[in-house]
Formats: C-alpha cells, sequence, structure tokens
C-alpha cells in the first residue's frame, strides 16, 4: 500500500494546465512512474466531454500505455478535474475504479479559480487518501536508464 505520490513542480503544473485547458468539462490523463514517483503526466481527452463524467479516450490510453511500456515505467496513477464539484472520489469513479494498483488524483478549485490535487487509493469500494508530495526537481533513476539507451 503506497504512502504517498511524489510529483514535481512542472509535472503538478501540466496537469494543472490540462485541467484548465478542459473546461468546462472534466480533463483526465495517465501518470506513469516508478514506486511512486512520477516521471511523466500523460494528458488524454475525455471521451465524454461532460463536466461530470470522465471516460480516457481509448486511442490516448493505448499511446500512453505504449510510451509507459516504451520508457520502462508502471502505470502508477490516473488523473482527472472536477471543474464543479471538490477533489473527492465520486460515487463513478469509486466504482469505476477498476486499476487497484493506480493513485487515482483528482484536481479542483477553489473559488472556481485556483487549482488543488488530492490522491487516493480505491480498492474494493474503500477511499484512502493518499498523501502528494511536491518537489522541485525530479531525482529518478527511470531518466538517467533513459539516457544510457
Ligand atoms: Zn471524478
Amino acid at each position: 500500500m503506497r504512502l504517498s505520490l511524489t510529483i514535481t513542480e512542472s509535472q503538478a503544473n501540466s496537469m494543472i494546465a490540462h485541467a484548465e485547458h478542459g473546461l468546462p468539462n472534466e480533463a483526465c490523463g495517465l501518470l506513469g512512474g516508478k514506486s511512486g514517483y512520477v516521471s511523466t503526466v500523460y494528458p488524454g481527452t475525455n471521451a465524454e466531454h461532460s463536466p461530470i463524467r470522465y471516460l480516457l479516450d481509448p486511442i490516448d490510453q493505448f499511446n500512453a500505455m505504449k510510451m509507459i511500456d516504451q520508457n520502462g515505467e508502471d502505470l502508477i496513477g490516473i488523473f482527472h478535474s472536477h471543474p464543479k464539484g471538490v477533489a473527492i472520489p465520486s460515487e463513478i469513479d469509486i466504482t469505476q475504479a477498476y486499476y487497484p494498483k493506480a493513485t487515482y488524483v483528482i484536481l479542483a478549485r477553489h473559488n472556481k479559480k485556483d487549482w488543488y490535487m488530492r490522491a487516493y487509493y480505491l480498492v474494493e469500494g474503500q477511499i484512502n487518501e493518499v498523501r502528494i508530495r511536491r518537489i522541485n526537481t525530479q531525482h529518478t533513476i527511470l531518466k538517467r536508464d533513459k539516457r544510457t539507451n
């Protein structure tokens, strides 16, 4: 069980930019990485084009999974936004949490303006909050591995 998800400020900013770009609808995407450390953000299209639901476009999902594989990452997170709500999993989010190993990150806005995010581990209908650690720079072994390939 994971206790925290570590993301860089620039990764957080790219997730926020994607959420902002998706307004008024929910935006979504995947997070590749290892052992709770995000190494890549894969923004996708919300095939539902809805402000209250999301479904990652299957082609975007396929392409992101291929990149995750090629980069030697794991699918460690799935993120989406709640443009109108709070950063707490909805009933649909809980029933549609098909990836028990992934951390679900939800972005929401304070006063319809400032984005914030919270993360959860959703298993068997249970909501367990995962702490998000934001760091300034990325120190993952993954990036070094990629250069030597
Ligand atoms: Zn949701």
